[in-house]
């Protein structure tokens, strides 16, 4: 085994913090079963202690003595998605402290798809809670750069597996009381994938009260002021004068259009894929770049595309 796995294991048995690698994005990671260990996330975090966490595993047999059933729709979604950005809310069994759900009865789990990180799972005998490794708000870390950079000196170690293949949080599901799958959150897994393997389609979770945080209007935010643009001629000159980073889908603008200071084009294929994989580095390059504004302009609201405008949405608010 690798040297880097067997130092996050040894500091993930100590009840320490270690950042690890996943296909959506680095996650800050502790011993699920540890209340102390558990602490720490939100501590580093600063994240509130009513935002619960997510758990991860390497097999669905893992999964089984930390939840009470395993519905036959979660096989099937297992079957389908895991390894992959897919997070499932089950009913928790007694193992789970509730400090990891934030009190509530279901627990937030899955199985993520990164070698390095099944890898290091294989070798513990608990499984880890792992919230974005980025301090509670500020846009997800998609390198180990970006967490260095946010939380260095908060972390024991950083688990370098390379760029986030994915680079956006997964998809959560549920379901409702009358037992209807029901999307927490959207993800590069779409409610159209679900429908595919469920026969299904999955409705959108409605209430008010805040069952998931990732739900919450203002996240993965800047500290630059960010505009989302539909026009993005229209928002530029409506920004006259500042000094403006342009984060554009696919055309480039700057030869075009006046006064943007820096400009990055996610896809020149128009893949909607590479987007969502580049989105929140580009946004973290942005917010280092001494601009005014940074403008993010709209993807097509299709697939992907829900998932890409909902984060590109709450980073402006
Ligand atoms: P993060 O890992 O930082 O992307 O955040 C985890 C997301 O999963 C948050 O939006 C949480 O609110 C959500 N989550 C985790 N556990 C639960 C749960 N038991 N019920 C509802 N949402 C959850
Ligand atoms: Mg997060």
């Amino acid at each position: 085994m690798e040297t880097d796995i067997i130092r996050a294991r040894d500091y993930l048995n100590e009840g320490q913090l270690v950042a690890i690698p996943t296909e959506t994005v680095y996650g800050l990671a502790a011993n699920a079963t540890s209340t102390k260990a558990v602490q720490r996330i939100y501590k580093a975090k600063g994240r509130p202690s009513t935002n619960p966490l997510i758990l991860h595993f390497s097999s669905l047999a893992a999964i089984r003595p930390y939840t009470k059933e395993i519905p036959e729709e979660v096989e099937v979604l297992a079957k389908a998605f895991w390894p992959g950005p897919l997070t499932l809310l089950l009913p928790k069994s007694g193992l789970v402290p509730d400090i990891v759900t934030a009190g509530l009865p279901r627990v937030a789990v899955r199985i993520p798809n990164h070698p390095k990180t099944l890898t290091l799972l294989r070798q513990l005998d608990f499984p880890i809670a792992a919230p974005s490794a980025n301090p509670s708000g500020y846009i997800s870390p998609t390198t180990a750069a970006h967490v260095k950079q946010q939380l260095g000196d908060k972390v024991a170690f950083v688990l370098d597996g390379g760029p986030c293949a994915r680079g956006l949080e997964s998809t959560i599901l549920g379901w409702n009381e009358d037992g209807y799958p029901t999307m927490y959150r959207k993800g590069v897994i779409t409610a159209e994938a679900i429908e595919n393997v469920l026969h299904r389609l999955p409705e959108n979770h409605k209430s008010k009260t805040v069952e998931a945080p990732g739900m919450l209007s203002s996240h993965y935010a800047p500290h630059t002021l960010t505009v989302l643009a539909t026009d993005v001629t229209m928002a530029i000159n409506e920004q006259q004068g500042k000094r403006i980073g342009l984060i554009s889908f696919e055309k480039q603008y700057q030869n075009s259009l006046h006064g943007i200071q820096k400009e990055m084009v996610l896809s020149k294929d128009g893949s909607l894929e590479e987007v969502a994989q580049k989105l929140y580095a580009a946004m973290h390059t942005m917010d280092d770049g001494e601009l005014d504004v940074i403008i993010i302009e709209k993807v097509p609201e299709t697939g992907i595309g829900k998932a890409i405008n909902d984060r590109i949405q709450r980073s402006t608010q």
